[in-house]
């Protein structure tokens, strides 16, 4: 095997192996390896946008002693190096023995080269699925130089591996990207699945949801678990006073004031249904209940909404019902669900019977 052929097998098994930032690592050392055995003082790789009409140094070695320019060539565009742009596009490839010696019409690639203090320079396309990505090349500064047949077919056969190399990455990277999107496009479906559309907290739905993930905590901690349900006091009365829309304002208002009070990330708070809502208390005891109900009560009471046709109040009030369930050992998922929400119901009944504007336990 020449030493050429080691290297390369070498080179392509790191390649392939690579992964994420592992392959611009690789991808360096590549040049690196390359760019030293050629005897080139620079190795580089170029890469075009989409349209090929600008292209930009992605990849730089040189030799000790010379000159960086990966920072001053990005972005560089088509009319600065036009012969060098329509070179690449047409052949793939751009091979240059003798720099001072570019036609006329190459003037802007011989100011750019000799800047440079390049004599002799080679590039060679990336090509991937036939399309143009880039290419990888190499500069003679020390002295200029003949390419021959044999190096254009060896930096060829780095082009290529490259070539792939970028092609997978961008491949996978758009992949990664795809996924993403549809990851997060799934949370806010699953989001609006769950949340109410009018007062923004959530719906019946997330309530069950809730329920059972909560039910199965209580039961594994031995915990308590309550619920409350809150319903607004003579709501018809108040749309047809006021109309809907400022009905769906006094739910709004209602429901903010909910979501203020019930913070702990163990209790939750949902529209149950019209002008019901419904708390979630787990870990909880029975008097942090009691006082979250009194809160919720005066908190309402105090956004002083005005309701001329309350049967117990000029404001709007609220009843709510509470049930609060001690830890118990063989509570069942179903059973408990439905014990907490019938008993929360029948405690609210007694609070309308009473007279609405109270609360009342089961
Ligand atoms: P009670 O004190 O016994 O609860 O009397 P109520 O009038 O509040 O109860 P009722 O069940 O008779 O009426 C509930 C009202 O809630 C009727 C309905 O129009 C209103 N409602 C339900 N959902 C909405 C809503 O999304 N927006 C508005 N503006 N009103 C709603
Ligand atoms: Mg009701
Ligand atoms: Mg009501």
């Amino acid at each position: 095997m020449s030493s050429f052929d080691q290297l390369l097998s070498k080179l392509s098994t790191r390649l392939i192996n690579s992964q994420g930032s592992e392959t611009s690592q690789c991808v360096s050392e590549v040049i690196a390896a390359y760019g030293d055995y050629c005897q080139a003082d620079r190795c580089y790789i170029f890469e075009f946008n989409e349209d090929l009409t600008s292209m930009s140094n992605t990849f730089e070695w040189v030799r000790e002693g010379f000159t960086r320019h990966i920072d001053d060539l990005q972005n560089v565009g088509h009319d600065d190096l036009p012969y060098f742009f329509a070179t690449m596009r047409n052949d793939f490839r751009f091979v240059c023995p003798e720099v001072s010696r570019l036609p006329d019409s190459a003037k802007a690639e011989r100011d750019e080269f000799e800047r440079e203090q390049i004599k002799s320079v080679l590039c060679i396309g990336l090509v991937a699925k036939g399309r143009l990505l880039g290419f990888v090349g190499c500069d003679k500064v020390r002295q200029k130089y003949h390419w021959t047949e044999e190096d254009i077919q060896h930096l060829s056969l780095i082009a290529d591996m490259i070539a792939n190399t970028i092609e997978r990455e961008r491949t996978h990277a758009a992949l990664l990207e795809t996924k993403r999107a549809l990851e997060l496009a799934n949370q806010q479906l699953t989001q609006q699945a769950n949340i109410d559309g009018l007062t923004g907290v959530a719906n019946r739905r997330a309530l069950d949801e809730r329920l059972a993930t909560e039910i199965r905590r209580a039961k594994r901690q031995q915990t308590g678990i309550a619920m409350l349900l809150l319903d607004i006091d003579d709501f018809k009365a108040y749309n047809d006073h006021f109309g809907h829309l400022a009905g769906d304002d006094a739910l709004k208002a209602v429901s903010q004031s909910l979501a203020q009070l019930v913070k702990r990330g163990t209790d939750f708070v949902a529209r149950y249904g019209g002008e019901e809502f419904a708390i979630l208390m787990s870990s909880a005891n029975a008097s942090s209940v009691l006082k979250m109900a009194n809160n919720i009560s005066e908190q309402i009471s105090r956004l002083a909404i005005t309701h001329p046709k309350s049967q117990c109040a000029d404001i709007l009030t609220v009843s709510i019902g509470g049930y609060y369930e001690p830890p118990i050992a063989d509570s069942e998922l179903v059973k408990t669900s439905k014990r907490l929400i019938k008993n929360a119901d029948t405690a609210l009944y007694r609070a309308k019977l009473a007279g609405r504007n109270c609360i009342r336990f089961y």
